[in-house]
C-alpha cells in the first residue's frame, strides 16, 4: 500500500511534536494533500490544451509585453513558497498568441517545484518554441520565503532572474526598448 501525501503530513505533525488527532489538526493532512495537488498542478497541465489554438497569424512586428503577471511557486529545496511578478515580452514574427495565454503559460511552470532561474528559462523556451518569434524575454522578480523565514532571514531582498532569447539577447536596442517599457508608468 502506497503512502499518501496525507499520511506523510500526519507523520510530519507527529515528528514536530504535534498531536494530529487534536481538533484543529484532524483534517490538516487531507487539506495539505489537496493544497499540494493544487500548488503543483503545473505538472499535469498540457501546453496544447492551455493554448487551445489561440495562435494567430498577424502581420505585427512590434514588441508585445505583458507586465506584472503574479505567480506563486514552491522552491524545490525547501518546499517553501516563492512568489512575485513576471514580465514577458516577445517580438512577433508573423504569429501572435492570445494575451490571456501568457499568464497561463507562466502558471504551468510556476505551479510545480522550481528554482526561479529554471522557471524563467522554461517560460521563455516555451514561447520561443510556440511562436518562433524574433525574440523572447522573461524577467521574474520574487520573494523567497526560504530566505525570509529561515536561513539568512532577509525580509527585504528580491530575487530577479531573466532569460533573453534571440533579439533580446543579441540586440542592445531591443533590450533597452524593453527596459524602458518596463519602467513606463500607467495612470
Ligand atoms: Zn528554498
Amino acid at each position: 500500500m502506497s503512502v499518501t501525501i496525507s499520511d506523510s503530513v500526519k507523520n510530519i505533525l507527529e515528528q514536530i511534536g504535534e498531536d494530529p488527532s487534536r481538533e484543529g489538526l484532524i483534517k490538516t493532512p487531507a487539506r495539505v494533500e489537496k493544497a499540494y495537488h493544487f500548488l503543483t498542478r503545473g505538472y499535469k497541465m498540457d501546453i496544447n490544451k492551455v493554448l487551445n489554438n489561440a495562435l494567430f497569424e498577424e502581420n505585427c512586428e512590434e514588441m508585445v509585453l505583458v507586465r506584472n503577471i503574479e505567480f506563486y511557486s514552491l522552491c524545490e529545496h525547501h518546499l517553501l513558497p516563492f512568489y512575485g511578478k513576471c514580465h514577458v515580452a516577445y517580438l512577433p514574427k508573423g504569429k501572435i498568441i492570445g494575451l490571456s495565454k501568457i499568464p497561463r503559460i507562466v502558471d504551468i511552470f510556476a505551479r510545480r517545484l522550481q528554482v526561479q532561474e529554471r522557471m524563467t528559462r522554461q517560460i521563455a523556451e516555451t514561447l520561443d518554441d510556440i511562436l518562433k518569434p524574433y525574440g523572447v524575454a522573461v524577467i521574474a522578480e520574487s520573494r523567497h520565503l526560504c530566505m525570509m523565514m529561515r536561513g539568512v532571514e532577509k525580509q527585504n531582498s528580491f530575487v530577479t532572474s531573466s532569460t533573453m532569447v534571440g533579439a533580446f539577447k543579441e540586440e542592445r536596442a531591443t533590450r533597452l526598448e524593453l527596459l524602458s517599457l518596463l519602467q513606463t508608468k500607467i495612470d
